[in-house]
Parts: structure tokens; sequence; C-alpha cells
């Protein structure tokens, strides 16, 4: 057992810790209260090679491996989650997927242009009536030929603003059973009849935009599906137990963020004569959150481990998730809590933090639902 980090690792995280520092971190403040998608940072990602992570390198790729992409991850949130977010979305939910189940031809396609950071991706679950049951969905696709013809709307896309391909989950037919019947579609953004619609006006990951997307008689290759016809939900599910390992990377780098401006506020400020690193009370605050960003840290690494060896992962995904998540949140609350007064202010960033903490119980998958796989592995273990 090693928990070091490998020689490449290390290498990773510093390049991933200098841009998040030059690149990244300035402006982080001004997206957010602008609501300024991060474009010029996606951009700026590529040339480091962290728009195609674990896309291989024949394919225009950094060929690296999920323990590299979630090292990236905790890096770059601890500088802005927006950024954290949007990157976390294309090679998670985008890049991999199309590595893992998308033909030849598609991989071929679209994965250059995506690892290289040309294009950027989206991935497209949730409608109204469909978030945690997520099997529920019913915007439609009618078989026609060698197309699919696409009708409904898509709530909550993050990227959608600027995606150029949107990895799209549709009911191609209505069976017995809901998780049947469901088909994943690569579509792209300027396909007739396809538009990304409202975009909406968010708590925190302010600089991340999520929309709505409408298909009107959109009609999608079918040389476009993931894997197979009908066989989507895996699919979706699968796809998601890598972005959870993301989210919780999200999480951790946001509670760091925190610890990091706490401990440098409690050294500078002083009350009663002293700085208030002095007092006990601020030291146990500022011990708790280093603990449980220890913890969720490990719980992270170890669920991307599994994921590069190949082995089951969802339910270490879910732990991490769910533990990271709540100490993103704790982290968050007590720098704030550090900060006194001057931390409910615009002038200090940890009002932000624990704005965008908070969405990292919600999506892909809330906390509830995390909680929901984990005891379904533990009750169904032999
Ligand atoms: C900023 C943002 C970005 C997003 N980005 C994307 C994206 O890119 N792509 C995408 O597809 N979706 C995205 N989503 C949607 C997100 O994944 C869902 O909001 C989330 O899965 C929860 O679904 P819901 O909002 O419908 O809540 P609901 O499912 O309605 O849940 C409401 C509450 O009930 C609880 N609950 C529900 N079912 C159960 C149960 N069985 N047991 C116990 N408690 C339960 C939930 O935990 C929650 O507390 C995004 C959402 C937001 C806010």
């Amino acid at each position: 057992m090693d928990f070091d980090l490998s020689e490449d690792l290390v290498m990773v995280r510093d390049a991933a810790r200098e841009f998040a520092a030059k690149e990244v971190a300035p402006g982080a403040a001004a997206r957010d209260l602008s609501a300024e998608f991060p474009m010029a940072q996606f951009a700026a990602a590529a040339a480091l090679g962290f728009t195609g992570v674990v896309v291989p390198e024949s394919l225009g790729g950094a060929g690296l491996t999920n323990q590299a992409l979630a090292v990236i991850l905790i890096e770059i949130n601890r500088a802005c989650a927006s950024t954290g977010v949007t990157l976390s979305v294309h090679n998670s939910l985008v890049c991999a997927p199309i590595v893992k189940w998308g033909s030849e031809d598609l991989k071929r396609r679209c994965l250059p242009d995506l690892a290289a950071g040309r294009k950027l991706g989206a991935y497209s679950l949730s409608e109204a009536g469909c978030g945690s049951d997520a099997a529920a969905l019913q915007c439609a696709a009618r078989d026609e030929g060698d197309h699919f013809v696409v009708e409904g709307t898509k709530l909550w896309v993050t990227n959608a603003s600027h995606a150029d391909v949107f990895v799209v989950f549709v009911r191609t037919a209505k069976l017995e059973k809901k998780h049947q019947g469901i088909t994943a579609l690569l579509v792209d953004r300027d396909t007739p009849g396809f538009r990304v619609s409202r975009k909406e006006d968010k708590m925190g990951i302010r600089a991340s935009s999520t929309c709505e997307l409408v298909f009107d008689g959109a009609r999608v290759p079918k040389a476009n599906v993931l894997g197979e016809i009908g066989r989507g939900f895996p699919i979706a599910m699968d796809t998601l137990d890598g972005g959870r390992i993301g989210i919780a990377a999200q999480a951790v780098g946001i509670a760091q963020a925190s610890l990091d401006a706490a401990v440098r506020y409690a050294k500078e400020r002083r009350q009663f004569g002293r700085p208030i690193a002095d007092f006990q009370a601020i030291q146990f605050k500022i011990a708790d959150m280093k603990a449980r960003i220890e913890a969720a840290s490990l719980m992270v690494m170890r669920a991307a481990w599994l994921k590069d060896l190949g082995r089951p992962h969802a339910a270490e995904a879910a732990q991490a998730k769910l533990l990271a998540s709540r100490t993103g949140n704790f982290a968050a609350r007590e720098a704030v809590q550090i900060h006194g007064g001057a931390g409910y202010l615009e002038d200090f960033p940890v009002e932000r933090y624990m704005r965008d903490a908070r969405i990292t119980e919600i999506y892909e998958g809330t906390t509830e639902v995390q909680r929901l796989v984990i005891a379904r592995h533990v009750l169904d273990a032999k």
C-alpha cells in the first residue's frame, strides 16, 4: 500500500496548481459576479492536456489516468469551482463515455476536437419530471430509418451555453421497465430543430452555465448513438459513477481553498491583543477542516484508483461524493465563521466558496441518492 502520489501524479498536480494560480484564480471573483462563462480558462486548459485527460493519445488526448484527472480537478476547483465543473463535465461526462461506448467512427469524429479543447461537451439527463428518478425521462426520439427524430425539453445542462457536443439521453421505446428503452445520443449544436434555450441564474458556480435544451423535430443520425439503441440507462449511470469522482474532487478543492483562506485570516486578524489563530476554538475548527479534507481526498483518490484498474467503483464514488461534498460545505461554512463579519462580505472569497460548495451535495446525484447507492451495495453484499 502506498499513500504517496506517484512522481507522474506529483508533476501533474504541480502543473495544475501553477495553471490554477496563474490562469484560473485571477478573475474568479469577477466571473462569479458577472456570471461570465470561463471559456478563456477552458481554452487555456487545453494547452496542458486538461481538456482531454483520459482520452487516448492516439485520439489527441493526454492519455492520463482518472487519478490524474482527480488531482487536476482538485487544484482547479481550489481556484474556481465554475471552471472546475466546466472541466469535470467535459472530461468525465462527455469525453469518458465517448471513449468507452463510442463507435470507432464516432471516436475519430468527436474526440480529437474535444480533447484539444476546440469543442466543449455537455451531458443532458435531467428533465422537469426526472432528477433523482433519472429513468423517468420523457424526451422522446422517433425511429426514422437511419435517423432519430427528437421531441422534448431537457433541463439543467451544465456548459450548454457554449457547448458544441451534447450527450443526450432520450426515450426510444416505451417498455414495461422505465430504465429500458433509453438511448444515449450525441447531438451537435448545429442540428436543425435543436436549440439551447433559457439560462438559469444561480446561487453559486455562477460562471458555469446551466441551460434548458429544446428539441423540436431534431434529426440525429443513428451513427451518433453511444453504445446500443435502448441500452442508454446503464451508460448514464456508469458515466455518473465517474462524474461523481469529479464532483467529489471539486468539493475537496473548495474545502482546501476554504481552509487556506481561514488559516491566512486567522493568522492576520487580531482580537483581545493576539491573532485569533491563538484561540483554541479557532484551532479546533482548523483541525476538523484539515482532518475531514484528508479523509475526503483519500476517498476521492481510492475511487479514481479503482476506476483506473477497471474495478467496480460505484459505491466508492458515491462514498467519496457523500463525504467530500459534506466536507466542502462544512469547511466553507467554518471558513466564513472564522472570518466573522468579513466572511459575509464579497471582499473575501469565503462567501463564494460557501455558495459554490452547496451544489456539490445536489448535482450528479443528491446526498440522499448517494446514501441510497451506498446502502444498496451494503445490503446486497453477499
Ligand atoms: C447547477 C446545476 C447543474 C446541473 N447540471 C446538470 C447537467 O449537466 N446534466 C444533467 O442531466 N443534470 C444536471 N443537473 C440536475 C441535477 O443533477 C438534479 O438537480 C439532481 O439530480 C436532483 O434532481 P432534482 O433537482 O429533480 O431533485 P429531486 O429529485 O426532485 O429531489 C428533491 C429532494 O428529494 C430528495 N429525494 C428524491 N428522491 C428521493 C428518494 N428516493 N429518497 C430520499 N430522498 C429523495 C432529493 O435528495 C432532494 O433532496 C444540474 C442541476 C443544477 C442545480
